[in-house]
C-alpha cells in the first residue's frame, strides 16, 4: 500500500501558494491508517523509546496510537497555557515573531528515552523546539518521526545537526 495515495494535497491552504498535505484522509481510512501506524511502529521501535512525545495537535494523533502499539507512555508537548500544574516552557523563533511550547514538569523522568512525533516535518522548527524542550527537562531524545516529510526544506538536516535520527513514511520533493 502506498501511504501517499491516502494523503491529500490541498492547494492554497492556509494561504495562497502553499500546498498543504492533509492527513485527514489517511486517518479516515481504517486500513491505510492501520498500515501507516504499523510501519511507523516498526521504524520507531529501533530508537528504543520509553516514552513518545506528541506535538500539538496533529502530533497527538500519531503519537498516542503508536505509544499503545509500542507499549510506551505518551506525553503531550502543548502550546502555552494549555497544561495544568507546573510546566517547563521553551520559546523559539518563527519566521515572524516567536512561539512557545510547554511540557508538564513531571511528565518525563531524567534520562528517559524519548521519541518525538508530529504529522509533518517541514523546516524542522517545530520538531527542533520539541527536542530542545525535552532536553531541557533531562530527557534523552533518541529519535524523531512523522508521517510526512517535505524533503525540499531543511528539516531533516536540522535534526541531523542536533544528533537526532529521523524517519518518515512519505517524503515529498
Ligand atoms: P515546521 O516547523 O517543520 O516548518 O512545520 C511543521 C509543523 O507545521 C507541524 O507541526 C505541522 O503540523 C505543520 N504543518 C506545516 N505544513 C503542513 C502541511 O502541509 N500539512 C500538515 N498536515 N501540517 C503542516
Amino acid at each position: 500500500m502506498n501511504i501517499k495515495d491516502h494523503i491529500r494535497g490541498v492547494p492554497d491552504f492556509p494561504k495562497p501558494g502553499i500546498l498543504f498535505y492533509d492527513i485527514s484522509t489517511l486517518l479516515a481510512h481504517a486500513d491505510a491508517w492501520q498500515v501507516a501506524m504499523g510501519r511507523l511502529a516498526r521504524d520507531v521501535r529501533r530508537y528504543q523509546p520509553d516514552v513518545l512525545a506528541g506535538i500539538e495537535s496533529r502530533g497527538f494523533l500519531v503519537a498516542a496510537p503508536l505509544a499503545m502499539k509500542l507499549g510506551c507512555g505518551f506525553v503531550m508537548l502543548r502550546k502555552k497555557g494549555k497544561l495544568p500544574g507546573k510546566t517547563i516552557r521553551h520559546d523559539y523563533a518563527l519566521e515572524y515573531g516567536t512561539d512557545s511550547i510547554e511540557i508538564q514538569q513531571d511528565a518525563i523522568a531524567e534520562g528517559q528515552r524519548v521519541v518525538v512525533l508530529d504529522d509533518l516535518l517541514a523546516t524542522g522548527g517545530t520538531m527542533t523546539a520539541g527536542i530542545e524542550l525535552l532536553r531541557k527537562i533531562g530527557a534523552e531524545v533518541t529519535g524523531a518521526a512523522s508521517i510526512v516529510e517535505l524533503a525540499f526544506l531543511p528539516g531533516r538536516q536540522r535534526l541531523k545537526e542536533l544528533g537526532v535520527p529521523f524517519t518518515s513514511l512519505a517524503s515529498y520533493d
